[in-house]
């Protein structure tokens, strides 16, 4: 059967997910491999050029575009990284999209990983049919992307939808971004897990922590609990600026499911204003690891549907998959 694609890239700090995207959201050849983010400056382009080569001899055609989907505040103009990200140590202010540009010989479509994944369930996944949604992936860290009338809401520098570091945490923990009192390791997994070790409790990580709270360990229950309040807060906050229909929650935390879902669904109930709850649905993600992908496919058709209406040819037509 032959089919139109897109490639899509989401590249994170350990791993470069990739796959072609069809025009309606679905993804043939789904892969990961390593990103290489926290070996050197080249190593992540290095992983993109295979993936797109394997890709393109896996498709048998020319894609009709591709989208790039990364960690940090990309520059909605210029496709650059702003500032510095954790995730990519070697990277600061690092012209990302003219890199990998050059890198590929073709035109690519660069964004915030988190606003891809938001894009992506607002379009295809759990957020369809809303007008304005916000998708928050919570696993090491908390992600956030803002869906309003279709359109990823980027800001000025790439930078919108950072509910991850509002300073209102309890400041028992440090982030890595600097703002005093930041709010991530009170309701992420990864300051989950710090907190469980310090308290005594022996887990391996967030997964293991809600596990105990299921099975009735109250130190981890009450560290569960404590989790959704923070995360319910963020989300109240989001939720009075912007007035969402939907509110996806994903990420490796949230396949702790209804623990995670009903915790934060009550939070919700005590932060966030009644007038905009009524009609408000909190629900699971639906796309899964595969978001970042999806969203990334989705950036490019766009940008290529765009092309085509300025008078570039038609490709990507002949690519069967
Ligand atoms: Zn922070």
């Amino acid at each position: 059967m032959s089919k139109r694609y897109c490639i899509g890239l989401d590249l994170g700090g350990t791993s470069l997910k990739s796959g072609l995207v069809g025009e309606t959201g679905e993804i043939f050849h789904f892969s990961k491999r390593p990103s290489g983010g926290a070996l050197a400056a080249q190593a992540p382009l290095a992983a993109i050029a295979e993936a797109v080569d394997e890709l393109r001899v896996l498709a048998g055609g020319i894609p009709a575009g591709i989208g790039l989907g990364a960690p940090g505040a990309i520059d909605p103009r210029s496709g650059s990284l702003v500032g510095t990200t954790p995730h990519m140590p070697h990277w600061s202010d690092f012209p990302l999209r003219e890199a990998v540009e050059s890198l590929l010989g073709v035109p690519v479509a660069v964004d915030n990983d988190a606003n891809l994944a938001a894009l992506a369930e607002h379009h295809w996944g759990a957020a369809r049919g809303a007008r304005s949604s916000i998708t928050v992936t919570v696993g090491t860290g908390v992600g956030c992307g803002i869906v309003v009338g279709g359109e990823v809401v980027r800001g000025a520098h790439g930078g919108a939808g950072e509910i991850g570091h509002l300073p209102i945490g309890r400041g028992g923990l440090a982030c890595r971004c600097g703002v005093e009192a930041c709010l991530e390791p009170d309701m992420s997994g990864g300051g989950l897990a710090r907190r469980a070790a310090a308290s005594g409790l022996e887990s391996a990580g967030a997964e293991d922590v809600f596990a105990a709270a299921a099975a009735g360990d109250r130190a981890a229950g009450a560290l569960v609990e404590d989790l959704c309040d923070r995360l319910g807060l963020a989300i109240a906050i989001a939720v009075d600026l912007i007035d969402p229909g939907v509110v996806v929650l994903g990420g490796g935390v949230s396949e702790a499911g209804e623990a995670l879902m009903s915790g934060v669904g009550r939070a919700l109930g005590r932060y966030a204003l009644a007038s905009h709850r009524r009609g408000l649905r909190l629900v699971p993600a639906a796309m899964g690891e595969r978001a970042g992908v999806a969203g990334a496919g989705l950036l490019a058709w766009r940008a290529a549907t765009r092309a085509v209406a300025d008078g570039a040819p038609l490709v990507g037509r002949l690519g069967s998959v």
